[in-house]
């Protein structure tokens, strides 16, 4: 048995569910964006996924486009240069991590191969 069913609405309905349910922010348009704070995501109204709970009290609640994201409407953020550019510090910061973390391991490597060759000389 199936607790939640899926449902199917064309974009109108679906546009009057959106501006039902998410009490936090107006929805304008299908094509509004976004950002998932749970996620890390830019969603639009038309991915977001509308759910029937059929088990006790019929109601619809909606859900997060992205996999296993059980994010809620509170936890959407408009996309705002605010947001966008904290995104973009994160994720500059998140690639200078990783180019870092990369060289010291290079740093390291090499550092070791130098040793285990100096050794080597001095048994020669
Ligand atoms: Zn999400």
């Amino acid at each position: 048995m199936t607790l939640a069913a899926l449902i199917g609405l064309c974009d109108k309905e679906k546009l009057h569910v959106l501006q039902q349910l998410d009490q936090f922010r107006e929805w304008h348009s299908l094509d509004d964006k976004r950002y998932c704070l749970v996620c890390g995501e830019i969603i639009t109204g038309r991915e977001i996924r509308v759910i029937r709970d059929v088990l006790g009290k019929e109601s619809q609640r909606l859900a997060c486009p992205t996999k296993d994201c059980d994010a809620v409407p509170m936890e959407w953020v408009q996309p705002t240069d605010d947001v966008l550019i904290k995104i973009a510090m994160i994720e500059l910061e998140c690639s200078h991590l990783r180019l870092m973390t990369r060289a010291g391991r290079v740093l390291r490597f090499l550092s070791q191969k130098r040793a285990r060759k100096t050794i080597g000389e001095n048994d020669a």
